[in-house]
């Protein structure tokens, strides 16, 4: 059994790692060593909706950690400017109903693609969405009857594993990223996790390879059996110190760039949007997360095609006056992965072991996916080869399986307006990327024709992109037209009453975590 571990890095992915190793494993002595003095990437305040299950994992309520993050829900990503008439659509967390073995996507192609666009009519979010609606009534009690029953009446949750995850959770978080690590740090501390505040200065091998020890600046020498680097792009350990190479994903995905800014935000006015908005822009996209009192912004681009100034420019007028004097914070983004995230004793978690572009806000995501697949590859007395494998395939499949949903993202748009836009659909697609996408100009994606390996991304979340971005069959499936309509008439209107009940009933995000927040500060 791997007895003492040694976290270098205290970012998102160092805190998250510490917390969730420590209440898997308790017997295992865990040191984190970070930083003073070198910087977080600061940005990564979107998350997928598996995070609940880390949450789950750790025991932690809402209640107990939202406030103190200044977290917010979101219920989808909304995707603005993708299309050439530059209409949008949201991309929720909700999969599809099924009516008579077919979901509502096939259905709306058949009977309802000429009255109202495909995300209004087969899900409920879209509508929230618009009207900044709580996933929760003012009781607590979630707006998706299904959640809430599963979830409800059991002291422990039912599925806090990512290997285990049935019922979908209709929302995830938006949080101030830093907030959040300190927050973790409170957490793993108080478990016993022992936190080191240090510079690795060097890396010291033993013959075979592995790590012996980390020589700090003021602290003498750290031994472990096993190093987790969480040290960001630097990749402090994995790449610099045990040479395992970078895959580069830039030839398939090309934004290597951003500049992120911090936009405070009046709610009481404006109020907040349950979702992030991705904004296709000239060589690129921004994103906007909106967080309890400020506004997480960033325009995620191709320096091919801009250069910084070009880009803040554009930026800047799109933000328009609001972001009117706030530093801008430039960041060049390490796309792709390492070849092994694990190798001989060390384990890169984070942005040390894989990052693409966060179109989908999966950083996060594969922080959580490495750290479950860890604990369920922990090592015994000796590190196993083939649990190194099979760790190391799971990972690279599930970073791999996002890239090729993004390239999806860009090769599906329609637009064609910039040598960016351009550019993108020129990209050599994936030898199976290319025959599914031929697949699904005739039927939509299912769960027997998407890529098969664990990406965190269903089947139906293929099909809300295709569809939102214009890439769709051109008739409905030959089989729904020998069948009786009825079911899927009475289910669009069922879900149309649904959606203008919950539209009437919930509260706005703004009023629901308001009163979150003042039942914490009181209890405190
Ligand atoms: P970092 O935050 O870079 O932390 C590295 C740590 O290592 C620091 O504590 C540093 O002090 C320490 N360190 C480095 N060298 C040493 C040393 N020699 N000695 C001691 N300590 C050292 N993810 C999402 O899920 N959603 C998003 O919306 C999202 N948006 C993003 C936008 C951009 C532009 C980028 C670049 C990333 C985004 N991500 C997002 C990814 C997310 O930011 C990261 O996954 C997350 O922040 C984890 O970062 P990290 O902890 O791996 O690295």
């Amino acid at each position: 059994m791997s007895k003492s571990v040694v976290i270098v890095g205290g970012g998102t992915a160092g805190w998250m790692t510490a917390a969730y190793l420590k209440k898997a494993a308790p017997s295992v002595n865990v040191t984190l060593i970070e930083s003073a003095n070198i910087r977080t990437v600061g940005v990564g305040e979107a998350t997928f909706s598996t995070i609940k299950l880390f949450f789950d994992f750790l025991g932690l309520e809402e209640q107990d950690w939202m406030p103190s993050c200044n977290a917010t829900y979101k219920l989808a990503i909304k995707f603005a400017n993708w299309r050439a008439d530059g209409n949008h659509f949201y991309h929720p967390f909700q999969r599809y109903e099924m009516v008579d073995g077919y979901n509502m996507g096939e259905w709306w192609l058949k009977l309802k693609q000429h009255e109202m666009p495909f995300d209004q009519a087969c899900f409920t979010i879209p509508a929230m969405c618009e009207n900044k609606l709580s996933p929760r009534f003012l009781d607590g009690r979630v707006f998706d009857d299904k959640v809430q029953d599963f979830f409800a009446g059991s002291r422990r949750p039912k599925n806090s594993f990512l290997a285990e995850h049935k019922v979908q959770y209709p929302y995830a978080y938006q949080f101030d990223a830093s907030l959040l690590a300190d927050f973790l740090k409170g957490y793993a501390t108080r478990r016993g996790v022992r936190q080191v505040i240090d510079e690795v200065d060097e890396v010291k091998l033993r013959e075979d390879g592995s790590i012996d020890h980390l020589v700090t600046h003021g602290h003498g020498t750290l031994s472990g059996d096993l190093f987790v680097d969480c040290t960001g792009f630097r990749g402090l350990l994995i790449n610099q110190a045990l040479g395992e190479p970078f895959i580069d994903f830039r030839d398939a995905l090309l934004c290597d760039r951003a500049i992120a800014l911090q936009v405070p935000k009046d709610i009481e006015v404006h109020g907040i949007n349950p979702y992030t908005t991705a904004t296709a822009m000239n060589a690129g996209w921004a994103w906007d997360i909106p967080l309890y009192g400020r506004i997480g912004t960033g325009y995620v681009y191709s320096s091919a095609f801009l250069s910084e100034e070009e880009a803040e420019r554009e930026f800047r007028t799109h933000l328009g006056p609001d972001a009117h004097g706030i530093r801008a914070n430039h960041i060049k983004i390490r796309t792709g992965r390492c070849r092994n995230s694990w190798v001989k004793n060390c384990v890169a978690i984070g942005l040390s072991s894989g990052f693409v572009e966060p179109l989908e806000s999966t950083g996060i995501f594969f922080i959580q996916h490495g750290i479950e697949e860890l604990i369920s590859h922990l090592p015994g007395s000796t590190i196993d080869e083939e649990m190194v494998r099979s760790y190391n395939r799971v990972v690279a499949d599930a970073i791999d399986g996002v890239r090729d949903f993004l390239i999806l993202h860009y090769y599906a748009s329609e637009r064609m307006d910039t040598e960016f836009w351009q550019a993108v659909k020129q990209i050599p697609l994936p030898e199976e990327l290319k025959e599914r996408l031929d697949i699904w100009k005739h039927r939509l994606p299912n769960a027997k024709n998407i890529n098969p390996n664990y990406h965190g991304f269903e089947s139906y979340s293929y099909s809300v992109m295709l569809m939102g971005l214009g890439y769709m069959p051109e008739r409905s499936l030959p089989a729904l037209d020998h069948m009786d309509d009825t079911n899927a008439l009475l289910a669009f209107r069922a879900l149309r009453e649904r959606t203008e009940r919950l539209v009437a009933t919930l509260p706005t995000q703004l009023d629901y975590l308001t009163q979150v927040r003042a039942e914490m500060f009181v209890a405190a």
